[in-house]
């Protein structure tokens, strides 16, 4: 079934695409009007049944198949998704809300992963151990099974490719519950690994009540790999799950990303490249920076220079060209964000941008700043998942750590500073997954990307993302 006859949201179960058929229909929503623009069917618990046997069946043809094969079909697959990025991106604006170009930035994105992942699938290499002759011991690297993988939302695109493509490139099937608001991203994304000539039992989508789901494919002993992206206290949950039947993970939870700014940064060039990070996704995204302490020196006009330039970010419908933020992805997070920033406020912070709801029935949120938030307050403790920054002063690089590390999270942390004996101490120091100095950028597909504490373990992308698919077995033999 091609790209256009097939339904836009529906299961991919053995082979084939499902819908209908009495299963319960799930709104999904505009979040630019709040509007519903379709339905996504929920799996029974037939359907997933039927998505654990044919992972199994898959799995079983996808460990034979040449590696060189597995590298085609991801070469194959980023090919196509460079060729439908304007019709992928439309897609994922409509159902997550991002600008247009950050949504096509997102395909290409995925694309290199792809590329990458194809590198790596023909270079999964084991070991022959130095012994006498007579013997002979050797460290295999084999796949490890069908992989229950759940993804949110907030890279409708992009985190659909993470999950599937370093499963696909080591050997390994899938069964993928994407976001239910975000269904037809993660459909035409499948589609283009089908186009590709990715087996049809290899890589499953389903869909339902996020609990239920996990709870039926965590419990089977078909699966054999937990891989997650979204909060903290789910990953917590979907780890308690896993630990009946003993599976390997990968868990990237949550972040609340400290940003240190130091007074010898290049303060015009730390503001453009802060701001213009801080409202990538409407801040909707794990690594965003969100704590910024700022030293004394330059304390007042990084705060002025922030909020001046976050008054200037256009906020629209993210299909508007001239947008730079669109709305938040669902009403869920409006509703946070006001709570936490009117905590804050009670607490003391004062705002120095933005700080109230938009108008209209679409899910949008002022870009907001606030300055000296007290440790105390909500915000500087929880992850505030969306369009607001965090400003805080301190004096010395001891206290700046000090503060970077006193939460449990430890994901994306970033700083800003000259001093080259001082880019070493921190990077050291600062307790995170990913240290950036004097740039934002995390992601990279040869790097690994995750988190420490409580942000999760199991690095995607890199090596280490295919490492975290592959069992190690030692045979010796006389
Ligand atoms: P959430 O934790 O309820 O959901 C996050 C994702 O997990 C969603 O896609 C959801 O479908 C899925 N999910 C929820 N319960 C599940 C379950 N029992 N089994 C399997 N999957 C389940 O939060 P939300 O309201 O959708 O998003 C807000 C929070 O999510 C934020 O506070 C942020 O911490 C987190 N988040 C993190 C990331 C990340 O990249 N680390 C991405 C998106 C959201």
């Amino acid at each position: 079934m091609s790209q256009t006859d097939r339904p836009a949201r529906a299961l991919y179960i053995a082979g084939e695409w499902r819908t209908g058929g009495g299963r319960v229909a799930q709104d999904v929503l505009n979040p630019a009007t709040g509007a519903t623009i379709g339905t996504v069917p929920h799996a029974s618990a037939a359907d997933l049944d039927e998505a654990l046997a044919a992972a199994e069946r898959g799995f079983r043809a996808w460990r034979e198949t040449p590696g060189e094969t597995r590298a085609a079909v991801l070469s194959k697959t980023a090919a196509l998704i460079r060729e439908r990025a304007d019709a992928l991106a439309a897609i994922a604006t409509e159902e997550q809300g991002k600008p247009l170009a950050e949504a096509r930035g997102e395909a290409i994105g995925a694309a290199a992963i792809l590329d990458f992942h194809a590198g790596e699938a023909v270079r999964i290499y084991g070991r022959v151990l130095p012994r006498a002759s007579g013997l002979r011991s050797m460290v295999l690297k084999q796949p490890v099974g069908p992989v229950a993988a759940f993804c949110a939302w907030n890279f409708p695109l992009l985190n659909v490719v993470r999950k599937l493509s370093p499963a696909i490139a080591s050997g390994c099937s899938v069964i993928l519950k994407p976001s239910e608001e975000t269904p037809a991203s993660a459909t035409a994304i499948l589609q283009c690994f089908q186009d590709a000539g990715l087996p049809g039992e290899v890589a499953q989508i389903v869909f339902g009540v996020p609990d239920e789901v996990s709870r039926t494919l965590l419990a089977s002993p078909v699966t054999r790999k937990l891989s997650f992206t979204g909060s903290v206290p789910i990953g917590k949950h979907l780890m308690r799950l896993a630990a009946d039947s003993v599976m390997k993970m990968t868990m990237e939870l949550g972040g609340h990303a400290p940003v240190l700014v130091f007074d010898d940064c290049d303060l015009d060039k730390t503001l453009d490249i802060l701001v213009a990070h801080k409202f990538r996704n409407a801040g909707q995204v794990c690594v965003s920076p969100t704590r910024f302490y700022v030293q004394d020196g330059i304390y007042d006009r990084f705060a002025a220079g922030f909020a001046e330039r976050t008054r200037q970010v256009t906020v629209g419908d993210g299909s508007i060209a001239g947008t730079k933020m669109g709305p938040l992805a669902n009403p869920r997070r409006p509703d946070a964000l006001e709570a936490m920033i009117a905590d804050a406020r009670a607490a003391g912070a004062k705002v120095l941008a933005g700080g109230e709801r938009g108008a209209g029935d679409g899910f949008f949120y002022a870009p907001t700043v606030l300055a000296d938030v007290p440790l105390e307050a909500k915000v500087m403790n929880e992850e505030p998942f969306g369009p607001l920054a965090l400003i805080r002063r301190f004096g010395t690089l001891e206290e700046a750590i000090e503060q970077a590390n006193r939460l449990p999270y430890g994901l994306a942390s970033y700083c800003f500073t000259e001093n080259g004996r001082r880019q070493a101490i921190l990077g050291d120091a600062v307790e995170s997954g990913m240290v950036c100095i004097n740039n934002v950028r995390t992601s990279w597909p040869d790097a690994p990307f995750g988190g420490v504490k409580d942000s999760g373990f199991g690095s995607e992308d890199g090596p280490e993302g295919i490492e975290a698919h592959m069992i190690t077995k030692s045979v010796h033999i006389s």
